[in-house]
């Protein structure tokens, strides 16, 4: 394999629920849902049964055809979201890279050929993904270093900024992408004041608001998209990670009009809205889509903050805890800066998967069911794992917190 990743040395073999086991048989618990994909963990009885009666009626058709599944998902994201119109891919990029192509593609079809009107907004520190224009779009220079020439009109302002917003969104921004929390930028939740001046600078200049819920939807911020619970509604949703579970698709939503410019021909994909991929997603969103899902995130959610205080109230390593829902935040303390890896893998050999998100921030990011004696039964071995790295113990103030 090319050696863009950097694998843990066990290898997992098999899940059930929030557990893990590697050829070893040794037992981990799983934190990280594969990053934030494995909504429901491993080998949940219901998604095997959604793929596995899919496998035996029809795996492929391509969109010469369309399929059953596919439509029924269609309308399950469109019914439940502010959305009418849907457009399937097999990842997070592709999902971002159809937004960004709509928003384009708007601006020239109202605009004409000519038009200035290209401009995209994103911000520092973001991720949106590793196509060319995706991983242009996002903003940490590092993953687009060395790739270019680059797509050009893309201007990356300060995020939680409102100032720089109100000063750089004007008559020639085509659309502005951002996350409701940033994920792989450190877990840091975009403020609600500042999601609202985008969302009021965009319809002030007729640019497209995208939220970019590749890891913040299908329930891990405790709505089914994070926009719910924000009071701003986007003109362009993506989505992935979590929507198949840990089969591959990705979606972005739109409204009926905005939709309208990708007409036949425009955009597509082969495997898009295959109909495996579709069954096991329409069988998730329905899952997640419930109270009963919905409010065990904010009360799971609560438990691990509790826990990581509690935590921090003896090992003092952590100088800020963030995040919403399930997708925690905890920022090292000064002395601890730079070791989140060397502390992934100390939690790794005490049994627990853990991920970061930068070189300062562990991120936690379970299953939305993880059982309760799983988060106790973790958080125990992850403090074990901090002390180890920490090799004695000390006290320290309570940490700021912030959250969505
Ligand atoms: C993971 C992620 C992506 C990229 O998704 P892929 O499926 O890896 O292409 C895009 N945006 C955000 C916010 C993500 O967290």
């Amino acid at each position: 394999m090319a050696p863009v990743y950097a694998p843990a040395a066990i290898i997992p073999v098999r899940g059930q629920g929030s557990r893990v086991w590697d050829e070893q048989d040794r037992e981990y618990i799983d934190l990280t849902s594969g990053i934030a994909v494995t909504a429901f963990g491993h080998a949940h009885p219901e998604l095997v049964e959604a793929l596995t009666k899919q496998a035996g009626q029809l795996w492929h058709i391509g969109n010469v055809f369309t399929n059953h599944p596919v439509l029924r998902l269609a309308s399950r994201l469109t019914e439940s979201t502010f959305a009418d119109r849907a457009f399937f891919a097999n990842s997070g990029a592709e999902a971002n890279e159809a937004a960004l192509k709509l928003a384009r593609r708007v601006a020239h079809d109202r605009y004409g050929p000519q038009t200035k009107k290209t401009k995209i907004i994103a911000f520092s520190q973001s991720f949106h993904g590793r196509t060319l224009f995706s991983v242009s779009a996002g903003g940490q220079p590092k993953y687009s270093e060395g790739f270019g020439p680059l797509p050009q009109g893309i201007v990356h302002l300060p995020f939680n900024d409102i100032d720089a917003a109100l000063t750089e969104i004007d008559a020639d921004t085509c659309a502005v992408i951002v996350e409701p929390v940033q994920g792989e930028g450190g877990v840091v939740p975009a403020t609600r004041e500042f999601l609202q001046c985008l969302r009021c600078m965009c319809s002030k200049h007729d640019a497209l608001l995208v939220f970019d819920e590749v890891q913040t939807g299908i329930g891990r911020t405790g709505s089914l998209f994070a926009y719910m619970d924000l009071g701003v509604t986007p003109d362009i949703l993506t989505s992935a990670k979590a929507l198949g579970n840990g089969f591959p698709i990705g979606a972005m939503l739109t409204t009926a009009e905005i939709g309208e410019h990708f007409t036949v021909g425009t955009h597509g994909s082969t495997h898009g809205g295959n109909p495996l991929a579709a069954a096991v997603a329409d069988r998730v969103v329905e899952m997640v889509n419930t109270a009963h899902v919905l409010e065990g995130v904010r009360d799971r959610s609560a438990s691990i903050f509790a826990s990581l205080r509690s935590i921090n109230s003896r090992t003092g390593m952590f100088r800020e805890l963030r995040g919403s829902g399930l997708l925690i935040g905890a920022e090292l303390s000064d002395s601890y800066r730079g070791r989140s890896k060397e502390i992934m893998t100390a939690a790794l050999d005490e049994g627990v998967m853990i991920l970061n998100a930068g070189p300062d921030v562990l991120r936690f990011a379970p299953a939305l069911n993880i059982p309760y004696e799983c988060i106790d039964e973790a958080f125990d071995r992850l403090e074990i794992a901090l002390h180890r790295v920490k090799g004695a113990k000390a006290s320290a103030p309570a940490p700021v917190e912030r959250s969505a």
